[in-house]
């Protein structure tokens, strides 16, 4: 079975629309890029269509790749009192010679809706806030829409960075699924992956998951997205047409956690529009 990210989001769009319905002003994302990655340009665009068609705003903030790490952090902190901003991204990836940690931790904690501030990272950490990285969220949502139970279940993640992997990981953790995180170093990965009920791969290498890592009626997402050199093509980082005969509810890329992650990203500007004081307990 195919798991379906495209319909599965037009669906909690719809959800949205009825919360959203009842603001006195409808949410506004400003989006602060350095340089021109056309990677970055592409997921800009594709952030601005939906929230457009949505009713919603967005603000896009480019600085050549030669202004200065003071100059871009002057415009977050007054992006963060612009009252008519209700979330922030930094796009990354940022140019090499800017310190990333400093300007997502510029973020006010009120806006940070990638949820990528030490900050908001921690709250969720230790089950202070409910609000999560996009990727995550996004992932939460697929399973939940295909009404896949997490209870109990062996889950493999392949990947094990802070803005995938090690979040998916602990959202996965805190519904009860018992989780096994992998990456470069671990050993016999095929032994783990075969194992697991749901195998999740968040690597960025394409077609890297053979059909030997999988075992039937298992239950695949692929984050993984990355440029084919053979093919020139987007590709997961599953073999997905070698798999084909294993009977897995897969997602397909792209349209499958591409459009999850635009969603999730979304529901989490809605969330701090509807309650802008996420500070207030702290
Ligand atoms: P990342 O920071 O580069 O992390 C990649 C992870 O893969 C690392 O933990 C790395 O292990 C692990 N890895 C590399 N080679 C491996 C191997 N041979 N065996 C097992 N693990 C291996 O990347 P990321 O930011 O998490 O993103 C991962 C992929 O997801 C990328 O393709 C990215 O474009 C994609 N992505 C897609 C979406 C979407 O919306 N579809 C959203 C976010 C990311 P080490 O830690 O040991 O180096």
């Amino acid at each position: 079975m195919i798991l379906d990210g495209k319909k599965s989001a037009e669906s909690f769009y719809e959800k949205l629309k009825i919360r959203t319905a009842n603001l006195t002003n409808q949410p506004c994302l400003a989006a602060v890029q350095v340089g021109d990655n056309p990677a970055s340009n592409t997921y800009l665009r594709i952030k601005e269509k939906k929230l457009l068609e949505l009713g919603m705003s967005f603000r896009l903030v480019k600085f050549d790749s030669n202004t200065t790490q003071d100059e871009v952090k002057s415009k977050i902190i007054e992006l963060n009192s612009d009252s008519n901003i209700n979330g922030i991204i930094v796009q990354l990836p940022l140019p090499e010679n800017f310190n990333e940690r400093e300007l997502l931790d510029s973020v006010s904690i009120s806006k940070d809706i990638d949820c990528l501030t030490t900050l908001n990272m921690g709250r969720f950490v230790t089950g202070q806030s409910e609000l999560m990285p996009a990727t995550p969220l996004g992932v939460l949502r697929l399973l939940e829409f295909y009404n896949i139970d997490l209870e109990g279940k062996n889950i493999c993640i392949i990947g094990r960075s802070n803005l995938v992997g090690k979040p998916l990981a602990l959202a996965l953790v805190q519904k009860n699924a018992t989780v096994t995180i992998c990456h470069s170093k671990t050993n016999n990965l095929a032994a783990i992956t075969i194992q697991s009920s749901i195998v999740i791969s968040a690597v960025g290498k394409p077609k890297f998951l053979t059909k030997e890592y999988f075992a039937p009626n298992q239950t695949v997402i692929d984050i993984g997205t990355s440029l084919n050199p053979e093919t020139n093509k987007l590709s997961g980082d599953v073999d997905f047409e070698n798999v084909q005969d294993l009977n897995l509810s897969i997602t397909p890329v792209p349209g499958g956690v591409g459009p999850m992650t635009v969603y999730g990203l979304i529901e989490n500007l809605v969330r701090l529009s509807e309650e802008p004081i996420l500070s207030k307990n702290i």
